[in-house]
């Protein structure tokens, strides 16, 4: 039992240990209600809770290290102290990342304690140490980076839920008693969707994120990372929380992309940056000015600001000549609305005339980017193998979403995914997450192949 609770219970019997401790605290519910239960404390605003055992879960790109790392230098610029036990990365990333992050060294060796390798054995004296080092350090966050390597380390299987049930108890638990927070790390293969041992995790957890990646990102380009809340308790956190992150001419960045919630549209959209879209959309092929768009937001700078920002960095608008326009994804005209005689979407076999030169057809009527449209994660079971032939036939019909992404991808200013996406989207393919690397790269060996590419193209290949 936490000491805090031990005390209380030994002070309502005067000094008398009372006869069914062992069977828990009594807890005055009414009491706690007449008296106002209290919302739950945000140790990180919107992501961490006080005393609640976070469980953080991606894919090793999918940026849930920096995630950790931003939570942790937050806490030490708050003057926290902060316990780290790393059986992951090493010193040198973890010092890297926090350098890039911006976070003050001497910052870091006043309110850090990074413990290298650390070997949490379950046995009686490592038990106490680690009792021990919890009340010495007194720390308001502990990472534990990644949970595979402490069960390994204390002999406990992943696949098995009495195993976690064991290092819940005696490992996560007694921070939680603490009123401490614990933050896991933990990895899941490329293609899932699950942690091992995913149902009892999520169990024991109080609140669960999975961290994906919709736009890749490194030291000299800015992506997004988005944490899913897959647990939440007492419904105080948002669903998603985005942020901007990767580096570039200011910098690296990592930043929630707005400085307040909003509600995500399907398409990961803020209400504001959906608006904007919208507003330039409507506003094609002449584009939207500052001013339009100041208006579509109610004359909201700052809010319009970080909207234009991100959809930029994103890449799904430019600015040209004092307009902002829509650069991609390029949606194709109507795939929807003009079904083949089959009844189906697929693409029109013959259609492969190719691009007259100049005509870029960007922004003209029917190429606007429908609302929805291929921002949406791939999803669905519809999958089907993607031919190389296919693909390429895709970027020469004529007006296709995939034709007009090809020259932006190949000049740099759309990615492959979204270059993907168009592809996929006319195709009516749906690749689930085993099958999208594969069609990543099909759609990359198209794009590649300059008999795809419109006949002004000023690629190295076509020149
Ligand atoms: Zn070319």
């Amino acid at each position: 039992m936490p000491r805090d609770v031990e005390d209380r219970v030994r002070g309502d019997r005067n000094g008398q240990t009372p006869p069914h401790a062992s069977l828990g605290e009594r807890v005055m519910l009414g009491k706690m209600i007449r008296e106002g239960i209290e919302p739950p404390v945000f140790l990180e605003p919107d992501i961490l809770m006080e005393g609640a055992v976070h469980w953080l879960f991606g894919s090793s790109e999918s940026g849930k290290t920096w995630i950790g790392l931003w939570l942790v230098k937050n806490r030490i610029e708050a003057g926290d102290r902060v316990l780290y036990f790393d059986k992951e990365n090493g010193p040198e990333i973890i010092g890297e990342r926090l350098e890039l992050l911006g976070c003050d060294p001497e910052a870091i060796d006043a309110h850090l304690v990074y413990r290298l390798e650390p070997d949490i054995q379950l046995d009686g004296a490592t038990m106490e140490a680690y009792a021990d080092l919890l009340d010495t350090e007194d720390p308001a966050l502990v990472v534990f980076d990644a949970s595979r390597g402490f069960l390994t380390s204390a002999g406990l299987e992943e696949n098995s839920n009495d195993d976690l049930d064991k290092f819940y108890e005696a490992v996560l638990k007694p921070v939680r008693n603490r009123k401490r927070t614990p933050l896991v790390l933990d990895h899941i293969p490329h293609d899932g969707d699950h942690a091992r041992g995913a149902g009892r995790k999520k169990d024991l957890a109080d609140v669960m994120w999975k961290v994906e990646c919709p736009v890749p990102f490194d030291q000299d380009r800015v992506g997004m990372v988005k944490l899913k809340r897959r647990k939440g308790r007492r419904g105080a956190l948002p669903e998603t929380v985005v942020f901007s992150i990767g580096g570039g001419d200011a910098g690296f960045v990592l930043a929630r992309s707005a400085g307040t919630v909003e509600n995500e549209d399907r398409n990961g959209l803020t209400d504001s940056q959906r608006k904007v879209l919208d507003r330039i959309r409507e506003n094609e092929p002449r584009g939207a000015t500052w001013k339009e768009l100041l208006e579509a937001l109610n004359g909201a700078k700052s809010t319009l600001s970080r909207a234009t920002n991100d959809l930029t960095r994103w890449n799904h608008i430019t600015k040209r000549n004092r307009r902002y326009h829509i650069v991609g994804p390029v949606e194709p005209e109507s795939s929807e609305d003009t079904p083949n005689a089959d009844g189906s979407t697929r693409f029109q076999k013959g259609s492969t005339e190719p691009l007259e030169p100049g005509k870029s057809g960007h922004g003209s009527k029917g190429s606007t980017t429908r609302r929805g449209g291929t921002l949406e994660p791939f999803a669905g079971t519809a999958a089907g193998r993607l031919s190389v032939e296919d693909a390429g036939a895709e970027m020469k019909r004529p007006h296709s979403g995939a034709r007009l992404n090809l020259p932006l991808y190949l000049k740099g200013e759309t990615n492959l995914e979204i270059l993907a996406r168009s592809v996929l989207v006319a195709l009516g393919k749906a690749p689930d997450e085993a099958e999208r690397a594969s069609c990543l790269a099909v759609v990359q060996e198209a794009a590649n192949d300059p008999d795809n590419h419109p006949l002004d193209c000023e690629c190295e290949g076509c020149a």
